[in-house]
């Protein structure tokens, strides 16, 4: 009996990507399928090229395939990765053309790690084979030139067809601009307002970010005017929101979720990170002590029914290689690097879920900011 390509999708549209309640099929995977005689094969299109799911869906989606479509049949199963638009006709849109995703990176409260936790997710996604840019929007505390190494250097401005541009500096990959290349570090706060909304609305526009597959915002904590003018410039694919699993973090982090998810808003969330989850002494490697509590961060996803992405204990490292302006992801083989890859895994596969689930984001039009800007 010859094998049908339905038969053959609807054995894949059994097979579920890890962690995830959507299948194979219904996330656009599976590209190039290709039956002869007893032997089908295809690609499967994955989010980031580092996936760990690689072995395990292959053996899922062999058995689906041998249980429903035919004992005989030979599997054969490319695997390739590609980064899905959150966006339309992103070549002539006239922000940030060539920018694929736009995520911007969140907190309800200051000092949770949310600038520690962006630096390391963008170096990670590089190390996925993404190109990632970063724009450094926390006016409180610019702090991604130095966790990036990038302290003493500026963005060149040049002059194209009679218009300024940007060029961002490069750091480990990641085109970055930050506020703090404008402004003095011990004078930040002169940004608050009108100046750091200027700032970032040239930053967006003016900048020449080529060809991105995830542009990620560093936003300050909290809600305020710079997330409407983020909402209002670019049309967010969607937010990740960093939290430590502290009672007091978490009643901020829902502020800020419910801020994006309001109606004026609407920006998906696309999950929440706990940072801080566990500290673990170097001599005592089997101990993990739950300084800031036990599973907050988890119970409140599912509370909220918001995706869980992962979660990052507190290692020393991690404080100095940011200080250093060495993220500790870029070690990819130690233990904290392995945590934000998969980290950056998890980003990766719900942005893709997002866009071959929902429509392509829009701008947000505000006309009355009145309760949006709360604090
Ligand atoms: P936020 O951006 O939320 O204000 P930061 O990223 O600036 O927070 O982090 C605050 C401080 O905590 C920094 O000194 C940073 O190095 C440190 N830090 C953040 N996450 C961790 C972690 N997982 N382990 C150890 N130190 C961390």
């Amino acid at each position: 009996m010859k094998y049908s390509t339905e038969d053959v999708l609807n054995a894949l549209s059994q097979v579920n990507y890890p962690d995830s309640g959507k299948d194979l099929v219904g996330l656009n995977m599976i590209e190039s399928l290709k039956i002869d005689g007893h032997k089908i094969s295809f690609t499967i299109m994955l989010p980031s090229a580092n996936s760990p799911f690689k072995n395990s869906l292959k053996k899922a989606a062999t058995q689906a395939i041998q249980a429903q479509v035919g004992a005989e049949a030979e599997v054969e199963i490319e695997f390739l990765s590609r980064v899905s638009f959150g966006r339309v006709n992103i070549e002539s849109a006239k922000v940030l053309p060539g920018v694929k995703n736009i995520i911007a990176i969140a907190s309800g409260k200051g000092g949770v790690g949310k600038s520690t936790v962006a630096s390391n997710l963008a170096v990670a996604l590089v190390q996925g084979g993404a190109k990632v840019g970063l724009i450094d929007a926390d006016i409180f505390g610019p702090s991604q030139p130095k966790m990036l190494g990038v302290e003493d250097e500026r963005p060149k401005v040049m002059k194209i067809d009679g218009r300024n541009r940007i060029e961002p500096v490069m750091a480990h990959g990641i085109k970055l601009m930050s506020i703090g290349f404008f402004a003095n570090p011990e004078d930040a706060l002169v940004w608050r307002g009108p100046m750091a909304t200027s700032a970032l609305k040239q930053f967006i526009n003016d900048g020449l970010w080529g060809n991105l597959d995830y542009l990620l915002i560093d936003l300050p904590p909290g809600t305020s005017d710079v997330h409407l003018t983020i909402v209002q410039e670019v049309p967010v694919t969607g937010a990740v929101i960093v939290s430590t699993p502290q009672d007091v973090a978490l009643a901020d982090a829902i502020k800020g979720i419910n801020m994006f998810r309001g109606d004026k808003i609407n920006v998906p969330i696309l999950g929440l990170i706990e940072n801080m989850a566990w500290f673990t002494p170097a001599e005592l490697p089997d101990n993990k002590y739950f300084i800031f509590g036990e599973g907050g961060c988890k119970r409140l996803s599912e509370r909220l029914n918001v995706p869980f992405l992962g979660e990052i204990p507190i290692v020393q490292s991690i404080r100095e290689n940011g200080d250093k302006g060495t993220p500790s992801a870029l070690d990819t083989a130690s233990i904290t690097g392995i945590a934000f890859s998969n980290l950056a895994e998890q980003v990766a596969h719900r942005v893709a879920e997002r866009n071959a689930t929902a429509p392509a984001t829009e701008k947000v039009e505000i006309t009355n900011t009145t309760g949006c800007a709360a604090h």
